[in-house]
């Protein structure tokens, strides 16, 4: 099994970041709001979280885009996740298999190597400034710490 390296940490961390970010900009509409995952209330950009259904524990699964969606505060951080309720909208969304990809991938260990946290990274970080590109003059007034 491969090593985690040390000094991973801070650049995993940045692909976090990026990858957060990249969720809560595809998921909500041009003016900055969206629907949270699990209680389906209508929320501003800045009230989201990139909420995980199989937690960001695995990194197998950390970076999935289709395991991660914006969620609530209330949600995300008060009630645990609301994996259940998670797990429901992944199969009415993408359909049961993708589920039952993702519960089978989740419980596989896997690391990343420096190299590919580096590579997934500058993908989001990229795809972060496409869709920034697509949103209001005044979402991206009020946002433009989003880019940097
Ligand atoms: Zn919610």
């Amino acid at each position: 099994m491969r090593k985690y390296p040390k000094s991973g940490n801070k650049k995993l961390k940045t692909y976090d970041k990026w990858f957060s970010r990249y969720i809560r900009l595809r998921d909500t509409n041009k003016y900055g709001f969206g629907l949270c995952i699990t209680c389906h209330r209508k929320c501003h950009f800045d009230a989201l979280d990139a909420g995980h259904c199989f937690t960001r524990n695995n990194l197998s699964t950390r970076f999935d885009d289709k395991n991660v969606h914006a969620q609530c505060h209330n949600c995300n951080r008060f009630k645990g996740g609301e994996s259940e309720a998670h797990k429901l909208r992944i199969a009415h969304r993408y359909g049961q298999e993708t589920l039952d990809w993702l519960t089978k991938k989740t419980s596989s260990m896997m690391n990343l190597l420096p190299f590919e946290i580096k590579e997934g990274s500058d993908k989001y970080r990229e795809l972060v400034r496409e869709l920034y590109a697509q949103k209001s003059a005044r979402f991206k007034e009020e946002n433009q710490n989003l880019i940097t």
